[in-house]
């Protein structure tokens, strides 16, 4: 198949085109529905039946609907015709609309916190449709301040908090990096710290830090602004660590993180260090430079997949586990749900957007046929199954929580690899499939917890005053160090590094949820290989349709697994050690 002839999706069933006489006929229905609904509830919700709250959550839900219809619909046409300006003014007009019609709103959950415990309590269980949804707003009373402060926290975040990340971003956005004469940007020089060619590799890498450091002044400023200011507003609204308000939004115990960290700390050494000093071997040298740490090996293939190929292999994987999720699977090929091939003006990378709690996922790709596309593609068709089987979970009470948001798309890329892993003939074939694997699992499983372990020493530190950037560094060394091992060499060639690390400054304490994830479905699959539990494909597909309402406690135990426990996580991390004895006994 030629790129033309490669499947796109069709929005038809949302609108016609961007000149759809509906489209403004939605955007009117949802101002003139969120105005009445304001006029009808504001300052009532105390005084609603039982009944009145019923139906006020449904015209919440109709709201939602045409709200996502019409969001989703502008984003989905734009991400394709990113240079038609049309699509581009369209897209932007829908977001600021709903966002003013959306204030109108906005009195709902602030009022509906202000209803006495046993009024709350009653509502949940009477509107047992509804109760996720009206838990998880509970959650925030007990740290909500009066309707003045929480005016005024919104209204000064502009030019506070949000200020210094917008500062941050614009700046690094602006930097540039010289290689060999030749000038790059930031997503550029990131390629190049991942040639093939270990001295462009290197001179890349090393150029990164250099630019980072000179700029590190500025960068350490508005690191300490943004760690200062979550921390006033954090006292004001009484949590006790740096970390919790994170952890409230992503339904996890402090206490649940803390056992992740730790037993990934735990396993540094058994497991990544081991795995770099592999590394170093395969590369030829005795110690690895931090920039090589996912290096490519001159072995791996440069193999390229056709289209019906690498769907038959996807397809084929799911199905060998579980016919179930092939049936789902195998509709977002029969029809035009997925848009695959790369285009002029298309976006970079690849995603799955649901914006229809009751609908069908649209899968994005920019598919060119090598090996990462096949695994991204049996990625995407993940997360579009775990959306399928939480259509009936209703619009109010589906969320996307992070921390298993991952598990369905994380889960078919290993049934995938799984199935590469088996079919591979020759030796260089399977080196270079478990390196590539065991690579990306370290660098979301341990990594990601050596920033968390590198921030959570910064905001502490942070209380007693400034730090500096030379301070900033010393910690980064030290943590990075103790995550990789005496054969990686970190020091003067990768110190300044935190500096960019986009989510320390735009998303504090985010980091863990992607190690979080990871260890969830290494658990999980650990499990399976095991054979310990029954029926577990229709559990697993159980578990995928709960994860946005359901206790993470709950909804793991038909495994026999336990978040708080720290044998859950390290069954996930024995996964890792397993894939590093196959890749051992290869070499
Ligand atoms: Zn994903």
């Amino acid at each position: 198949m030629t790129n033309n002839t490669l499947p796109t999706w069709d929005l038809s069933e949302y609108y016609k085109g961007i000149d759809d006489k509906n489209i403004d006929k939605d955007i009117k229905k949802y101002q003139k529905l969120a105005q009445e609904f304001n006029e009808k509830y504001k300052g009532r919700v105390k005084n609603l039946t039982i009944d009145e709250f019923k139906t006020a959550l449904k015209e919440l839900e109709t709201l939602s609907n045409i709200g996502h219809k019409l969001a989703g619909f502008s984003h989905l046409n734009y991400v394709t015709n990113m240079l038609d300006e049309k699509a581009s003014s369209l897209n932007q007009k829908i977001e600021e609309q709903l966002t003013i019609a959306g204030m109108n709103l906005v009195f709902w959950s602030l009022e509906y916190n202000k209803l006495s415990d046993t009024k709350q309590k009653e509502l949940i269980k009477k509107l047992k449709d509804y109760a996720p949804y009206l838990k998880r707003m509970c959650k925030y009373k007990k740290y909500e301040l009066s309707e003045e402060v929480e005016q005024t926290l919104l209204a000064k975040d502009i030019t506070s908090g949000s200020a210094w990340v917008r500062f941050y971003e614009e700046n690094m956005a602006r930097l540039e990096y010289e290689v060999d004469g030749k000038k790059y940007n930031d997503a550029e020089i990131s390629k190049l710290c991942t040639s093939k060619d270990e001295q462009t590799r290197l001179k890349a890498g090393y150029e990164t830090n250099k630019v980072t450091k000179e700029n590190a002044h500025w960068i350490s400023y508005c690191y300490n602004m943004i760690m200062k200011d979550k921390a006033i507003e954090d006292e004001k609204r009484g949590f006790k660590l740096p970390m919790s308000s994170r952890n409230l939004a992503e339904e996890v115990s402090d206490e649940t993180v803390e056992c992740l960290a730790n037993t990934v700390r735990d396993n540094y050494k058994n497991i990544a260090w081991k795995f770099y000093q592999i590394k170093a071997k395969l590369l030829g040298k005795e110690k690895i430079d931090y920039w090589d740490r996912n290096a490519p090996l001159n072995i791996d293939d440069d193999k390229e997949y056709k289209w019906d190929e690498s769907v038959d292999m996807v397809l084929s994987a799911y199905k060998e586990f579980s016919p179930k999720l092939y049936n789902i699977a195998k509709d977002f090929f029969e029809n035009n749900w997925i848009d695959v091939a790369p285009k002029k003006g298309k976006r970079s990378g690849a995603f799955c957007s649901s914006p229809l709690v009751k609908e069908h996922p649209f899968i994005m790709l920019n598919f060119v046929g090598k090996r990462h596309d096949v695994l991204t593609l049996a990625h995407e068709l993940g997360h579009g199954c775990h959306h399928q089987l939480r259509r009936n979970n209703g619009d109010l009470n589906e969320t996307c929580r992070l921390t298993s948001e991952e598990i369905a798309s994380v889960f078919g890329e290993m049934l995938v690899f799984q199935s590469m892993l088996k079919k591979a003939t020759t030796k260089e074939e399977k080196i270079s499939l478990l390196t590539t694997k065991i690579n990306d699992m370290l660098n979301t499983a341990f990594r990601q917890i050596a920033f968390h372990f590198f921030e959570k020493r910064a905001h502490d530190e942070r209380k007693k005053g400034e730090l500096s950037s030379q301070r900033l560094s010393e910690i980064w060394v030290e943590e990075m160090k103790a995550s990789l091992g005496d054969y990686v060499k970190v020091g003067d060639n990768a110190d300044y590094i935190w500096a960019q690390v986009g989510h320390f400054f735009f998303l504090p304490f985010y980091v863990y949820a992607y190690s979080f994830a990871d260890c969830v479905v290494n658990s999980l699959y650990w499990v399976k290989m095991e054979n310990k539990v029954e029926n577990f494909e229709d559990k697993y597909l159980e578990l995928l349709s709960k994860t946005a309402i359901g206790d993470y406690k709950d909804i793991f135990k038909p495994f026999g697994l336990n978040p708080n426990d720290k044998e859950f996580w390290q069954g996930g991390l024995n996964l890792i050690g397993y894939y590093i004895k196959e890749l051992e006994a290869l070499i």
